[in-house]
C-alpha cells in the first residue's frame, strides 16, 4: 500500500527515476548486497526536496553515494535508498579560489576541476573513489589532505525538504568521522576554498598519487578501501600483517595479499556475510595477538545489522 502511494506521487510530480526491488550490489565497490525495496535517483536538488516530502512518516531512508565505504547486507533494505552517484552533479567556481560542489560529484572529478581552474589543495580527492557527499560524511582524506580542511560551509537537507546552510564549527570533525548531522539530515553541497596554484603541478601531483595507490593497493579488485581505521600511534595494516593474515579467506572474501587492511571480494564470489565474518575474524585475531581493538571505518547498513 505504501509502495503504491509513493509510486503514484513519483509518476505525477517527480522527475527522478524510481526503481523497486533493485539489487544494491552494483552500486557498491564491494559488489555485494541485496535489494532495496525502493531506490530513488533524483533528477536534481529540487527534485530530492519534492521526493522527501512524498515519503511516509517513519519510512526507513538511506543515502548512498558511490558505495565505496559500505557493506550492505545480503538481505538488502526494506526501506528507501536515495542514490546520489551521477545525480546532484553541479560543480561551479563561485568566486576566486572558491567552489560550490554538489553531493553527487565524484571526488576524482572535483580534483580535476580544481586543477583545471589552477587551484591547488584538491589533488588528494583524485585517489578517493567516492562522491563528495560521502567524503563529507567520512571526512575522506589521504596523504596530505582531508575533506573538511577545505570546507567553508555546507548545505544540508532535512527530511521535510528544508535546505540548511551550516558551518564547520557546527560539526565535530575528526579522522574519518564527522558528527553533527541531525538524524534526518544529509549533505547536498559543500562550499570549498582552495589556494591559487598551477594546473601542471596539480596534474603531476595527481599522477604521482594514483601511481602510488596502484602500487600499494588492490585497485583492480572489488574492495572497499581500508576496512579499519588506524589506531592511535599505529597502522591497522601492520597489525593485521603481523598476525599473518594476508591471504586469509572466508568464502569469497580474502584479506588482500597486497594491502592487509583491504578485504577483496575475489572474482565477485563473496557474500556480505563472508566479508562480515572475515572482518570480525581479523579484529578478533588482532586483539588476541596485539591487545589492540580495531574499529571499522566501513559502514554496515541493511536488514540484519543492528
Ligand atoms: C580503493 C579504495 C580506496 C579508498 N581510499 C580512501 C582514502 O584514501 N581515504 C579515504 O578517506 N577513504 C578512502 N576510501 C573509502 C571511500 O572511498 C571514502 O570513504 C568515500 O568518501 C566514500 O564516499 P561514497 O560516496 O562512496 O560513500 P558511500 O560508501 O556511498 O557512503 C558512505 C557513508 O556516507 C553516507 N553518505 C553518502 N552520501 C551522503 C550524503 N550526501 N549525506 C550524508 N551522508 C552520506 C552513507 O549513508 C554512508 O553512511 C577508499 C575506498 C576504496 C574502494
Amino acid at each position: 500500500m505504501r509502495v503504491t502511494a509513493i509510486q503514484q506521487d513519483l509518476n505525477q510530480t517527480l522527475r527522478g527515476e524510481a526503481v523497486l526491488g533493485e539489487s544494491l550490489a552494483d552500486f557498491t565497490t564491494w559488489r555485494v548486497g541485496g535489494p532495496a525495496a525502493r531506490l530513488y535517483k533524483p533528477a536534481d536538488l529540487d527534485d530530492v526536496r519534492c521526493f522527501l516530502r512524498t515519503l511516509p512518516v517513519g519510512e526507513p531512508l538511506f543515502w548512498l553515494g558511490l558505495g565505496s565505504n559500505v557493506l550492505i547486507s545480503d538481505q538488502g533494505f526494506t526501506g528507501t535508498v536515495i542514490l546520489t552517484q551521477g545525480r546532484l552533479t553541479d560543480l561551479v567556481l563561485t568566486k576566486e579560489a572558491s567552489i560550490r560542489v554538489e553531493a553527487g560529484v565524484s571526488c576524482a572529478k572535483m580534483a580535476r576541476f580544481c586543477a583545471r581552474n589552477q587551484l591547488s589543495g584538491g589533488e588528494f580527492w583524485a585517489g578517493i573513489p567516492g562522491t563528495m557527499g560521502g567524503a563529507l560524511r567520512m571526512n575522506a582524506g589521504c596523504f596530505d589532505g582531508e575533506t573538511w580542511d577545505r570546507v567553508v560551509s555546507v548545505e544540508t537537507i532535512t527530511r521535510s525538504g528544508e535546505i540548511r546552510h551550516r558551518y564547520p564549527s557546527e560539526f565535530q570533525v575528526s579522522y574519518r568521522t564527522v558528527d553533527g548531522l541531525g538524524v534526518d539530515e544529509w549533505f547536498v553541497a559543500a562550499h570549498c576554498r582552495l589556494t591559487p596554484g598551477s594546473q601542471a603541478e596539480s596534474m603531476e601531483k595527481i599522477k604521482a598519487l594514483l601511481a602510488r595507490r596502484a602500487a600499494t593497493q588492490p585497485t583492480g579488485e572489488y574492495n572497499c578501501g581500508s576496512v579499519f581505521r588506524n589506531p592511535p600511534h599505529g597502522f591497522a595494516a601492520q597489525l593485521i600483517e603481523a598476525c599473518g593474515l594476508k591471504g586469509q579467506r572466508i568464502g569469497g572474501a580474502v584479506v588482500s595479499p597486497k594491502h592487509a587492511n583491504f578485504i577483496v571480494n575475489e572474482a565477485g564470489q563473496a557474500s556480505a556475510r563472508d566479508i562480515q565474518a572475515l572482518i570480525q575474524y581479523v579484529a578478533d585475531e588482532v586483539y588476541r595477538k596485539h591487545q589492540v581493538q580495531l574499529h571499522r571505518e566501513v559502514h554496515f547498513f541493511g536488514d540484519g545489522y543492528v
